[in-house]
């Protein structure tokens, strides 16, 4: 077993959290920002960071779990709501063994229709559609 590097800040989710990057955003405040992943796995596929800086799951302070994690179940709630659909799947990654690939936390919620298979990775959403989806996303938080 290795152990994880320290965090670099300069990782893409650390840049957009501090303005250096756009994104897509759904939801912010002080505890977490959620925006719309550009390599979409389904429609709607969006994306919750927490604001403190962490690698993954086992670095992340323990104390500030609920809260982060209250934040996940809300935008998890309202992609649900705004994409209409009829189940959800969470996923989340851990250093590249575990499928890692952006070393920032954060939690993949991923939108599912009945039947619906995933896309491929690595495939570019269109923008146009992106920003559809995102405003049905933003207008289903209460
Ligand atoms: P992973 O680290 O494997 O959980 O995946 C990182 C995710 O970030 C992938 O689904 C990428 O499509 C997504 N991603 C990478 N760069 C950006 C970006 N600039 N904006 C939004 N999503 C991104």
């Amino acid at each position: 077993m290795t152990s994880a590097p320290a965090y670099d800040p300069q990782n893409i989710f650390g840049k957009i959290l501090r303005g250096e990057l756009p994104c897509v955003k759904v939801f912010e405040d002080d505890v977490a920002l959620a925006f719309m992943d550009i390599f979409p796995r389904v429609d709607g596929h969006t994306l919750v960071v927490p604001k403190i800086p962490a690698r993954g799951l086992l670095d992340f302070p323990a104390s500030a779990l609920g809260p982060f994690m209250e934040r996940v179940q809300r935008v998890a709630a309202a992609v649900k709501s705004g994409m209409k659909a009829d189940g959800l799947t969470i996923q989340q990654f851990n250093e590249s063994a575990g499928g890692q690939m952006v070393f920032h936390l954060h939690f993949h919620i991923l939108p599912r229709h009945e039947g619906a298979p995933l896309m491929p990775p690595g495939v570019a959403g269109a923008n146009a559609e992106i920003e559809t989806y995102a405003d049905k996303i933003r207008r289903a938080f209460a």
